[in-house]
């Protein structure tokens, strides 16, 4: 197939914009008059260290990050970070507390790792409707003395997304937005650390972004790997080693992308639009059921069912017919999911919908 007959619906690696891809094409011998690959020159070099501060500036404008926060270019994927954040914030093994809203897979997965290092608090779950909906302000649980609340902004797999910044008093809050960052503003100076694995809606897989309040930092557990504490990587510039310098230079030609769609205001608008043709459509469906509950729904994962497998099977496999690649659900969701991240034009949601709407005409009971 080619790539114009392609609308790739991955949750992850996911497809990045085209203009970017063919910008890195046309420039992967020769940078800039270089003469050689971004991928073949030193991380020390002008040249790259032109690339890595430009792309640091315009995440930072992008976010509006304020001084008191720190952009980090880490690898180890989102999923490091489930470790780095209990390591660095609770200051001695085994005395630290923090709370953990429960809302999904990755933030299941994170709360379990952080029980390795201190005393956790399920400060909500959701997993009594199958990780449909997120909790509300007055389900959140506290514990007034903890070192930190986490939670998973948006929920990739079971289709959910946090539509609030939850109130924690003193208490930092850590968050996973891996699959929702860039997507719309956030006011980062209510977050302590903000971390992001890239390939879902930044770059290629292999660069986590984290933001992180300098304050937090330098209080890590003394066992903590060098090369997983923030201070070491703040007082270094992400360069205490080699950093990921081939994503950190996608990630730049990414955020000039985004920058023509109107920056992250612009990309609200566009995503919100993206989420109400399907949304608007599943709820007027006689076929189709979207899985996550009004209120909680996520505008980058969409996913919904027929409630008959063979029947979601048979959608798949006509969609990939069509081009309409990477519907699949999860296997803990079952069902479809239709992954719209940034990257992901109008045009193949609007030809998913149109195909939607096929389906259910022919498979009318
Ligand atoms: C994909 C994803 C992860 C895992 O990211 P890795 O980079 O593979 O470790 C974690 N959290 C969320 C919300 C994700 O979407």
């Amino acid at each position: 197939m080619k790539r114009e007959e392609v609308f790739n619906f991955s949750a992850g690696p996911s497809v990045l914009p085209t203009e970017v891809l063919e910008i890195a094409g046309n420039e992967i011998l020769n940078y800039g008059g270089s003469g050689m690959s971004v991928m073949e020159m030193s991380h020390r070099s002008k040249v790259y260290l032109e690339i890595f501060e430009r792309t640091k500036s315009k995440m930072k404008s992008e976010l509006s990050v304020p001084e008191s926060h720190e952009v980090l270019f880490l690898q180890g994927g989102a999923s490091l970070q489930f470790s780095m954040v209990p390591m660095n914030l609770m200051s001695e093994l085994g005395k630290g507390k923090a709370d953990y809203a429960v809302t999904g897979n990755f933030a299941s997965i994170a709360t379990k790792e952080a029980k390795k290092y201190g005393t956790i608090n399920i400060a909500a779950s959701s997993e009594d409707k199958n990780h449909s909906y997120i909790p509300t302000q007055s389900d959140l649980k506290f514990s007034p003395d903890a070192d930190y609340f986490y939670y998973c902004a948006n929920n990739t797999i079971y289709g959910t997304e946090w539509q609030y910044v939850p109130e924690t008093g003193k208490v930092p809050i850590c968050c996973d937005m891996s699959s929702n960052i860039l997507s719309k503003p956030v006011d980062v100076s209510k977050y302590g650390i903000i971390f992001a694995g890239a390939q879902k809606n930044m770059a290629p897989a292999g660069l986590t972004v984290v933001i992180i309040d300098k304050s937090l930092a330098g209080k890590e557990m003394a066992c903590t790997p060098l090369m997983m504490s923030y201070k070491t990587m703040i007082e270094n510039d992400s360069m205490y080693n080699t950093p990921p310098c081939w994503n950190i230079y996608i990630l730049g030609l990414v955020l000039d992308w985004l920058e023509k769609q109107g920056g992250v205001k612009g990309m609200e608008k566009i995503k919100a639009e993206k989420a109400a043709l399907l949304y608007d459509f599943l709820d007027g469906s006689s076929l189709f059921n979207a899985c996550a509950e009004k209120g909680s729904r996520s505008d980058m994962n969409v996913t919904f069912r027929t409630g008959d497998e063979a029947k979601d099977e048979d959608f798949c496999k006509g969609a990939t017919k069509l081009g309409l690649t990477n519907l699949k659900g999860h296997r803990k969701v079952g069902g479809m999911r239709a992954s719209i991240y940034n990257a992901q034009p109008i045009e193949g949601v609007a030809k998913l919908v149109e195909y939607m709407k096929e389906f259910e005409v022919a498979n009318r009971v």
